[in-house]
């Protein structure tokens, strides 16, 4: 439905516009059609300026910008750690699609979404992932993703989102744009 169907002899212009309208009624209806449209409309926006705060009932102010701080085995700090009681809603800043819901050694439980201009938004050491988010999905911003928690090598730190965002040439600093 990308290309145009051939030009035919006829010049009628009847059976391609009737084409293009199946395909848009396909789109509509078959959510797997219109993944990749979607990503193509998400990758042409502007990353926003200012996002909110993806901790349910966590404000501006609460944050503190721990931005390249030392972290064990010579990393940096490559994200921000919004604190909040332990099963406290974690939730999308933005629109997007869910690229990955898992687990790792660092991040413990973990969800990863593409968001607006191709940055990707890490959301991490969650207690637990939203019930049934799946890979693929579409959110929006505000939809739960999981619970605040402590999993991967947040253990025995007190309860925290760990929110980072990447872009194709790196990490950048989440905190300017959440408390502006
Ligand atoms: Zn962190």
């Amino acid at each position: 439905m990308d290309s145009p169907p051939p030009r035919r002899r006829s010049g009628c212009l009847v059976p391609v516009l009737l084409l293009a309208a199946l395909a848009v009624a396909a789109a509509v209806a078959v959510p797997s059609l219109r993944r990749p449209l979607y990503l193509a409309e998400l990758a042409s926006l502007a990353p926003p300026d200012t996002l909110p705060v993806p901790v349910a009932g966590v404000t501006p102010p609460q944050l503190a910008d721990t931005w390249g701080a030392p972290r064990s085995n010579g990393r940096t700090h490559e994200g921000i750690d919004i604190f909040a009681d332990r099963g406290t809603p974690v939730v999308s800043a933005t629109e997007g699609v869910v690229l990955g819901v898992g687990t790792n050694s660092l991040g413990g439980n973990v969800v990863r979404v593409m968001g607006p201009g191709r940055e990707v938004h890490y959301y991490a050491h969650l207690d637990a992932h939203a019930d049934e988010l799946a890979d693929g999905q579409r959110v929006m911003a505000g939809d739960t993703l999981g619970t605040v928690g402590t999993s991967g090598n947040a253990a025995g730190t007190p309860p925290h989102l760990h929110y980072g965002i990447y872009r194709a040439g790196g990490a950048v600093n989440p905190y300017p744009r959440l408390a502006p």
